[in-house]
């Protein structure tokens, strides 16, 4: 018996255990009875522990063994009795944040209906960022009615009730979604406001289920898949957001809302900055080429390093060293190789096809260049 369908607040059971084994993938069990929901239609499993006379063992996932119908699964930390008496006990925590995340994707589905005609065909709801895939492209303002119009079903505080139908009546039920299962079909309203065939676990009242923010949305399937977040995890995400907005605000002494235009100021001094740099850069490898070319071997400022290597390929005659005060090289020219071996004696590494490059300890710098310069390149 699945319990959760009577009461989704409770969270505790007593149960006799039926069926108990262990495999390779682990320690499995199934109740008399449970309050454990296993993961299907998009909600994760509970989690919790069952307690007996063999101590205390955690409930680490649920499933269903055949889908709709069969026996729930439990799979545990460590093996337990066939026959055993136990007490279960989910992890309300999780439970409440999964009702909140489920209660609300069926809020917004009946809102995206109701302001768009967009039509819910899957929902994921795995992780605090939840979502629900719609048929159709959308529109931008369609999607803000629908968030809207779902927060204001949160504030208009419905009773959220379930209860069963034969097959034959639904017919006399306005549906969002048809269900998938036969015979008796449990149906879950949310006051006037939506009406949906669901084997899950809800919230009492539509308002436990806010704040309910749409995030983003993006093309999927020839669809779209919108992404929201809902109840205690929305404000937590509403909490860290703030407080990164407020942190740089602080740094740029500014309020969170005006922080657009000192990152946009900076931004653009950033591209104003970096287009001098490359010019300087450029100077300076013309201004240092000459020298290069005439000595040889010649210590440049590390920026420079890879820009004047290519050059002296392009242009040199001969074997050229490179260095900068902190150690980095650039090598090239036919005797690189046995210039390479050299340095490597003074605990060079790198590497390279017609320019080596790498570094050397600092301090070995200008032995390098002496000792170098004496081979006469
Ligand atoms: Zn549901």
């Amino acid at each position: 018996m699945r319990l959760y369908l009577e009461d989704s607040y409770a969270t505790r059971f007593q149960a006799k255990v039926q069926r108990a084994w262990s495999d390779a993938e682990g320690h499995r069990a199934v109740l008399s009875q449970t309050l454990f929901y296993p993961e299907a239609g998009g909600q994760p499993a509970d989690h919790g522990v069952l307690r007996g006379e063999f101590g205390e063992v955690r409930v680490l996932h649920v499933y269903e063994e055949e889908k709709a119908f069969g026996d729930v699964v439990h799979v545990l930390s460590a093996p337990i009795p066939e026959g055993a008496e136990v007490e279960g006990e989910i992890d309300w925590k999780r439970r409440f944040r999964h009702m909140q995340r489920h209660t609300a994707q069926h809020i917004l589905s009946q809102a995206l209906l109701r302001a768009g005609g967009y039509r819910t065909v899957a929902v994921s709801l795995d992780g605090p960022v939840c979502t629900v895939d719609l048929g159709e492209e959308v529109e931008e303002e369609r999607v803000r009615e629908a968030e809207a119009l779902a927060n204001y079903a949160v504030y208009a505080d419905y009773p959220v009730r379930a209860f069963y139908v034969g097959e034959s009546e639904l017919s006399r039920y306005p549906l969002r979604r048809p269900p998938k299962v036969r015979g008796q079909v449990r149906l879950v309203e949310i006051g006037d406001f939506d009406l949906a065939a669901c084997g899950g676990t809800h919230l009492k009242t539509s308002a436990q289920a806010g704040p309910i923010k749409v995030l983003r949305w993006e093309r999927y399937k020839g669809g779209t898949r919108v992404h929201f977040m809902a109840g205690w995890e929305a404000l937590e995400d509403y909490h860290a957001k703030h407080a990164l907005l407020q942190r740089l605000a602080l740094s740029f002494s500014t309020q969170p809302l005006d922080l657009e235009k000192p990152l946009k100021k900076l931004q653009e001094e950033l591209y104003a900055l970096k287009g001098e740099n490359l010019a300087l850069k450029e100077a300076l490898v013309e201004a240092l080429l000459p020298r290069a070319l005439e000595e040889k071997t010649l210590l440049v400022p590390a920026p420079v390093l890879g820009e004047l290597a290519k050059r002296l390929l392009a242009w040199g005659d001969g074997t050229f060293l490179l260095l900068s005060p902190e150690g980095r090289f650039a090598l090239l020219g036919p005797r690189r190789e046995e210039v390479f071996q050299r340095l490597k004696a003074l605990g060079a590494k790198g590497g390279g096809k017609e320019i080596y490059q790498g570094a050397l300890p600092r301090e070995r710098v200008m032995e390098a260049l002496e000792e170098v310069r004496d081979g006469a390149l």
